[in-house]
């Protein structure tokens, strides 16, 4: 018997690290795992010691035997991926750290964002570093967890599954909340490093890229961004007002936050009456009469962004039909690697077998928008054909034919990936949206040097690609120069003390949200859920939050 890895694969590793025999792929040392779909078990070389199953954070491993129905598929998938890439199967090397010397002083660390890279950063600190470590976390919000709490769709709970690893961290006697606190506005980076030895900035990539064509600002069209903050209950986005009137929405982009925003545009309301889903959406979505959602692909299928086992899941839901165009289906440039293959293969099967749902997810490719039409609000997309041709570094790239055609809709949604903002007193690439570094060091673009003390981690430091748990590589690696370089006496030390920073901090933010604050506002939100036979009822109000945590009036803004 082997064990198998399905849809819910977080990417975090937890598995990789566990398992005697090395035989899950690919592995953070192994190209392709940055970009990697998901990870995967040879089913030739698993032992059935299932010390996988026992860590994966999202549940995510089964037994072979065991897999349940809408996953069956997978153990193909597994061992398709090693037919395709025959892998050496030995067990992660995991380098031991230096013993810590006795009476070192403690390593002050700030990190500002409480999504899921500066918990990863946090954890990492507080399970591995070998001197007295204290991690101060920052986030604007009153409360943590950025994408999983905001961004992950209300109907995927087993990624938000990842927040049991992120309690376990807030619950540390060694970390303190500072939420509701911005830096940059309320405190400086020096004012951060005045505390601390070193500062990992962790923030995200919170913008919306924009497609620069024709009538995007006009009303009826917007980010994706926005409708999923909306439909999480971001209190940046509770009040946004989508027009659901229509029978279609067009979303530029086919990555998987479009076919987040898709599926939860097309699913039965009943459905996601039992999830996390913010109340005003619900009640929004109750209304609609959108039944067709058509996804607008610059590239062929085998290049789609989207990742297979979300394709997966949309296919295996009730009442949907995806749908393809036949022509999409043969006039496409080969699969150059597994998951174009998979992507070709699977999209084929799914296209052949619709069972007449009633609603359509209709995947176009080789189409790009070229105008949002409308004299006052959307009225259709003007969207221009493509060929797939090889650019002259080998990628495969789309070009305009010149032919045009018009799609009438009331909601336009782009779709097309978000772009990092920087923070004022810090080094920033506008171009990539991120914080220049080297393996989490930022860097001075101007000399090249390394800014002591200053460190990236997730989508700030690497750009916004990769699932959640993607980001626990990538926050090690800067984890791991950040002790490297206190090792070597290369951090700068602070001038006041941890209790000179609680001082400033009440002169500068007295609202600022602790763990018991949080905790607050987190149980009052359980308790709305449980009354509803929901998991949570989230609170979506900035002034309802800081009501509930006691601190309604004391703000200095
Ligand atoms: P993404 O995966 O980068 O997809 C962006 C899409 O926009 C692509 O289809 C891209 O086409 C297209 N695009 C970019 N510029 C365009 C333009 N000017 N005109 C037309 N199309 C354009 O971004 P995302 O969907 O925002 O997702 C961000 C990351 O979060 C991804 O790594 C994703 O996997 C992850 N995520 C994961 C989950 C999940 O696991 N369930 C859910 C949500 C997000 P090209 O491919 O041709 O560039």
């Amino acid at each position: 018997m082997t064990y198998v890895i399905a849809q819910n694969c977080c990417n975090d590793t937890s598995c990789v690290q566990a398992c005697p025999v090395g035989c899950i792929h690919p592995t953070p040392d192994e190209a392709g795992f940055a970009t990697a779909e998901m990870l995967y078990i040879d089913p030739a070389a698993c032992i059935d010691c299932a010390a996988c199953v026992d860590v994966c954070p999202v549940n995510a491993v089964y037994a072979e035997d065991e897999l349940p129905e809408p996953f069956t598929r997978y153990a193909e998938i597994n061992a398709a991926y090693f037919r395709a890439n025959p892998t050496r199967h030995l067990p992660l090397r995991i380098a031991d750290r230096p013993r810590a010397k006795d009476d070192q002083e403690t390593l002050r660390v700030a990190i500002v964002g409480a999504g899921p890279s500066g918990f990863y950063a946090a954890e990492e600190l507080l399970r591995t570093a070998t001197v007295p470590v204290e991690v101060s976390m920052f986030d604007r919000l009153p409360t943590p967890f950025g994408l999983v709490r905001a961004g992950v769709a209300p109907d995927h709970p087993h990624t938000k599954a990842v927040a049991g690893l992120f309690r376990w961290v807030a619950a540390h006697p060694n970390f303190h909340t500072f939420y509701n606190v911005e830096v940059g506005s309320y405190l400086s980076h020096d004012d951060l490093l005045a505390h601390h030895h070193a500062v990992v900035y962790a923030f995200g990539a919170a913008q919306s890229r924009r497609l620069g064509v024709p009538g995007e600002d006009l009303p009826g069209s917007h980010s994706a961004t926005d409708f999923v903050g909306w439909y999480n209950g971001h209190p940046d986005f509770a009040n946004r007002v989508f027009d659901l009137s229509g029978t279609r929405a067009v979303i530029v982009g086919n990555g998987n936050v479009a076919l987040d925003v898709a599926r939860i545009l097309l699913r039965d309301v009943d459905d996601l009456a039992t999830t996390d889903i913010a109340e005003h959406a619900l009640s929004a979505l109750a209304e609609s009469n959108i039944s067709d959602v058509v996804l607008l692909g610059r590239r062929d299928l085998a290049h789609a962004a989207y990742t297979t086992p979300e394709l997966l899941a949309f296919g295996a839901l009730d009442g949907i039909d995806v749908v393809v165009d036949p022509r999409d289906l043969h006039g496409h440039l080969a699969a150059e690697d597994f998951a174009g293959r998979l992507k070709t293969e699977v999209l084929e099967d799914l296209a052949h077998n619709n069972r007449g749902g009633g609603k359509r997810l209709v995947l176009r490719f080789q189409v790009s928008p070229v105008e949002i039409v409308g004299s006052d609000r959307v009225e259709a997309v003007r969207i221009g054909s493509n060929r797939m041709v090889t650019d002259a570094s080998g990628a495969a790239v789309a070009e305009a034919t010149g032919a045009t055609e018009t799609l009438a809709t009331g909601l336009a949604l782009r779709s097309i990936g978000y772009l990092g903002k920087g923070l004022p007193g810090l080094p920033f690439d506008e171009r990539s949206g991120t914080l220049p570094n080297v393996g989490g060091r930022v860097i001075d673009p101007m000399t090249g040097q390394t800014v002591p003390g200053m460190y990236a981690a997730g989508w700030i430091k690497r750009g916004p690609s990769g699932v959640i748990g993607t980001n626990r590589t990538d926050s090690a690696e800067t984890v791991s120069a950040l002790l490297d370089d206190h090792e070597a006496g290369n951090l700068p030390c602070p001038t006041a003390t941890a209790g000179d920073f609680v001082t400033l901090l009440e002169q500068r933010q007295p609202a600022r949200v602790n763990r018991e604050h949080w905790q607050r506002i987190d149980e009052h939100e359980l308790a709305l859920g449980l009354s509803s036979g929901r998991p949570r009822i989230k609170l979506t109000d900035h002034n309802d939050m800081m009501r509930l945590a006691g601190l309604a009036g004391t703000s200095n803004r």
